[in-house]
């Protein structure tokens, strides 16, 4: 295979978006832009969705559930190969982290707006991309990652790191087969459960021990390489305030950055991706520590081979739209500018609008949207400020087969402040009808005087629990 990307002419006249909801819309309205034919493809439950609708042409590709349709390598080929689709955009989610499918994509001809399968395959283990990174440069949470896997060396590494300290499954992902050990005494029966769970999970029962961070902000940052060598970080997302590892409420760029910070963070990320071989759009996740005192130390968590759902906050402060940037480099063009060109204006909020119930427990919420709007002249808010990324119109069903996120709202202001006041004030706009959703929640969230003061850490609504509930 010849290593000139230019050798492969990978230019494509039509994009294939293998994904449903809001993020399939979103990256069919730059494809749009940017004069490309678009191809939906959709299940039985999302005959006449929104991306559905927007899109030039539509494939079906099998019944609701995922893994018969979204899910199913060989129907979205399929569906790629029918309609003359020269590139396929994954979307997050899906296949999109899936190397099996990346390299279907390339045994097919067809580009995979997205990374090669062997970068994936580089991130996809926890413990081998740890080492990959430590040669790298890149700081990690002290701890151990090796192969030897004996129960008494892990325990003597364990005490060697010092209490409390982090099991992870190597495999794992979502939070399964983690679990905090908070002394030498509990250390073997925490080792057995996570070993259990990640068995089941994962099949797979290798761990890695890390030190338990006790204050730690999610702090991760936007890369983007080319296929000629090139790379650069368009700064970094704060994404502290989750529940249950669930990202609610993101930021760019994060509260109280210094520059020397913020460069040497960004530099990693660079380091991080190069070092795999990355193309295109990633994620590199660090973990903060903002504990008092700890101003500053940073270390290497995961990264995320695809485009993010809080991309939005970085276009809104960059001014860049970071789909077209995929898709650039997809077609084998070098990154539209170099690190130079890239600053940072004004901050930017994102709250991802869940059809679920906040009061009982965050159930899920189905049913039909009568009437789903955001008036902004009515609210006095500048479109210029506010920015609704939505996979569903008034009159949609809400189903339970996929994630219950219904839209994202994106607004942005010359500093944080302002940028808070117009969440705050567009939340209030959002005019939802027909399905439960967690609007009270995000509201609760953005007006708490914490979150005003930026006192941000992975624990936020866990230590907030009785003023947000
Ligand atoms: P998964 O891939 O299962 O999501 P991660 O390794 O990304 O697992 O970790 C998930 C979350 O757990 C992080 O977002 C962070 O909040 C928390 N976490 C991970 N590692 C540590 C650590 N060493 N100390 C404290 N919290 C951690």
């Amino acid at each position: 295979m010849s290593s000139n990307p230019s050798d492969r002419q990978p230019r494509f006249d039509t994009l294939l978006v293998a994904n449903r909801g809001e993020i399939a819309c979103r990256v069919m309205a730059t494809a749009r832009a940017m004069g490309l034919k678009t191809v939906a493809v959709y299940s039985d439950a999302d005959e006449g969705a929104r991306h559905v609708r927007e899109a030039d042409e539509a494939i079906r590709i099998g019944p609701a559930p995922a893994r018969e349709s979204y899910l199913d390598v060989d129907k979205v080929i399929a569906a790629a190969r029918r309609s003359g689709a020269g590139a396929i955009h994954p979307g997050y989610g899906f296949l999109s982290e899936n190397e099996a499918f990346v390299s279907a994509c390339e045994d097919a001809g067809i580009v995979f707006v997205g990374p090669p399968a062997s970068s994936i395959k580089a991130m996809g283990d926890k413990s081998a991309a740890k080492a990959r990174m430590m040669d790298a440069g890149v700081p990690l949470v002290p701890g151990y990652h090796g192969d030897d896997q004996d129960d008494d060396l892990l325990k003597r590494e364990a005490d060697a790191i010092g209490y409390p300290v982090l099991l992870k499954a190597s495999a794992g992902g979502g939070g399964k087969g983690m679990r905090v050990v908070e002394n030498a005494d509990e250390f073997q029966a925490a080792l057995d459960g996570c070993r259990r769970e990640s068995r089941a999970a994962f099949n797979d029962d290798r761990m890695l021990i890390e030190k338990y961070l006790t204050q730690p902000r999610h702090v991760e940052v936007q890369v983007f390489c080319d296929s000629h060598g090139g790379g650069v970080y368009l700064f970094e997302r704060d994404c502290s305030v989750q529940r249950r590892h669930q990202k609610v409420l993101e930021e760019a760029p994060a509260p109280g950055m210094t520059l020397q910070l913020r460069q040497a963070m960004g530099e990693a990320a660079v380091r991080a991706a190069q070092e795999i071989g990355y193309v295109g759009a990633g994620t590199v996740e660090f973990l903060l520590d903002a504990s008092p005192g700890q101003d500053g130390s940073f270390y290497f968590m995961e990264m995320n081979t695809r485009l993010q759902v809080e991309h939005p906050v970085t276009e809104m402060i960059t001014g860049q739209d970071l789909v077209e940037w995929q898709l650039r480099v997809a077609m084998g063009e070098r990154l539209p500018l170099s690190q130079d060109e890239l600053t940072i204006n004004g901050h930017s909020f994102e709250a991802r609008l869940y059809a679920e119930d906040a009061d009982q427990d965050f159930l899920p919420a189905t049913g039909l949207l009568s009437h789903f709007s955001l008036d902004l002249e009515g609210a006095s808010l500048d479109p210029a400020r506010v920015r609704l990324d939505s996979g569903v119109e008034s009159g949609d069903m809400v189903s339970m087969h996929y994630d219950p996120m219904l839209a994202k709202l994106i607004t942005h202001g010359p500093d944080r402040a302002s940028a808070l006041a117009t969440l705050n004030r567009a939340l209030a706009a959002l005019d939802v009808r027909g399905v439960v959703t967690n609007r009270g929640f995000l509201q609760r969230l953005a007006t708490h005087p914490d979150f005003q003061a930026a006192n941000l850490d992975t624990r936020f609504i866990e230590r907030h629990e009785d003023s947000l509930f």
